[in-house]
């Protein structure tokens, strides 16, 4: 079959687009090839390294003209590590195209062309954000190696710093790396599923400074920890909380079942505005906890409470959003489907003194119809779900008891505007659309969306 371009070819192109994942797209004659590197707007040299039947991939050969968003990426294992897509992008630029990318799937899936989609959110200081870092170890030609992945591997790309994560845990890498050998401690191999040290999870509490460190090694027995412990304290002064995690199993999950203490406090304590979280070795908690706040405030804003109302916060997880929303609601009702998240989110409001929230473990599609079969009434439903989206069966039970406002707290726009579009033709308007940038220099964009009910227009 032949295409507009031909595998091996060589050609100059000019940049139309920017993926998803931060490729950048050229038409040649109406065929697609996706460039990764390369900017909207920059004219370059290509090399086609595989065509399919309606788009085809290129490696960027030479930039001939640069866009003036183009900037020098900080980080030296930019782009091999598949940590970030965009820093070769200015900030400003990265904002204006998730804005864009939003509104794209505002226009194609949800056909909601007139409606706001605003300018992102971003943060003043795009850096050190991430408040949790899982770093795994390997050992290569008798070298010990930490990093993170290369993007779809599992092979780390070296480094000792990473400039989206907390300095505690650029530290902790460093320190580690030098030690854990003189120690005689061997890093974990994957193919064999031999040796000790797995990963070493880092954990910050942004308001309070407190970080917790987590070892998770194949097994429980493990002689240097005492000296691993004083290590990190020595490095790290302000660790309050040293954990060991064992992970025995053959697995690509991080983290086992068991989990001791080997120094501190079981958990560390941070605060989203002025709500405290007690966070242990395993529990999920945002990691941009200054964006989660612009976040949930936002959702709080489209909330519009006044004290009276009973809110529904769907896929809470463990219950940030309750609690936050508590305090300006008459009564909250959460539900997540893992049950040691809802243990958290009770524990949550017990440690903060909010009474006024229920939490139930299980399927929001399948608690939410059970809590309007019993008769209750909600004035605002507030959704918060994972990438695939809300459930069709929520999106039936909603177009069936017509809560007045839905707030749509979103991770993924594809699926957003898809959801977007079933609501909208059950009787709900989308008023506006608020775009919060929770991971600067990855290609992800968080949205928060505003609906009313007003009913089927014959
Ligand atoms: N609102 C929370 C968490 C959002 S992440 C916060 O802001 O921190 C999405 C959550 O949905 C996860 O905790 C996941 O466990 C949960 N989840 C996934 N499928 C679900 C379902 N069908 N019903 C309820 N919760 C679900």
């Amino acid at each position: 079959m032949s295409f507009a371009v031909n595998k091996n070819e060589q050609l100059q192109v000019k940049i139309e687009d920017l993926t998803h994942d931060g490729a950048g797209v050229a038409k040649v004659d109406g065929y697609a090839l996706f460039i990764q590197g390369a900017l909207p707007g920059e004219t370059v040299t290509v090399h086609v390294l595989k065509t399919l039947k309606k788009y085809g991939f290129a490696k960027l050969l030479e930039i001939v003209e640069p866009s003036p968003e183009r900037v020098i990426p900080p980080c030296h294992v930019f782009p091999t590590c598949g940590g970030c897509q965009l820093q070769h992008i200015s900030y400003e630029a990265q904002l204006k195209q998730k804005q864009k990318s939003v509104r794209d799937v505002m226009d194609r899936i949800a056909k909601l062309p007139d409606v706001p989609v605003h300018e992102v959110k971003g943060m003043d200081d795009p850096w050190r954000y991430r408040n949790k870092s899982q770093i795994p170890f390997d050992t290569e030609h008798d070298r010990v190696i930490t990093g993170f992945y290369k993007s779809r591997t599992h092979q780390i790309v070296d480094t000792d710093i990473c400039l989206i994560q907390t300095t505690e845990a650029d530290e902790l890498m460093t320190m580690l790396k030098r030690k854990i050998q003189q120690l005689g401690i061997e890093t974990y191999n994957e193919k064999t599923n031999t040796g000790m040290l797995r990963h070493v999870i880092v954990r910050k509490a942004r308001q309070t400074n407190q970080v917790m460190v987590v070892l998770v090694t194949r097994h429980k027995k493990f002689p240097q920890k005492q000296a691993v412990v004083e290590l990190i304290q020595q490095e790290i002064p302000n660790v309050t909380s040293i954990m060991q995690n064992i992970n025995t199993a053959n697995t690509n999950v991080i983290m086992g079942n068991e989990t001791i203490n080997l120094y501190g406090a079981d958990v560390i304590i941070d605060r989203i505005g002025d709500i405290e979280f007690e966070i242990s070795a395993r529990s999920f908690y945002q990691v941009n906890p200054q964006q989660t706040e612009v976040l949930y405030q936002q959702a709080l804003d489209y909330a519009g409470l006044t004290g009276s109302e009973i809110v529904i916060d769907a896929y809470c997880g463990i219950g940030t959003i309750s609690l936050f929303l508590a305090k300006q609601a008459k009564e909250v009702y959460g539900v997540e489907i893992v049950p040691q998240a809802i243990q958290d989110a009770k524990r949550n409001a017990e440690v903060n003194g909010i009474t006024n929230t229920h939490f139930e473990a299980g399927a929001a599609e399948e608690v939410i119809p059970k809590w309007y079969a019993k008769g209750k009434q909600f004035d605002v439903l507030m959704v918060d779900p994972p990438r695939k989206g809300c459930d069709e069966k929520l999106l039936d039970t909603i177009l069936q008891y017509k809560p007045a406002k839905v707030v749509y707290v979103s991770c993924n726009p594809g699926t957003l505007a898809r959801d977007l579009r079933i609501l909208e033709d059950g009787g709900y308007r989308t008023k506006e659309v608020q775009p919060v940038d929770m991971f600067p220099h990855s290609s992800h964009v968080e949205c928060v969306c505003y609906l009313e009910y007003v009913g089927v227009t014959p």
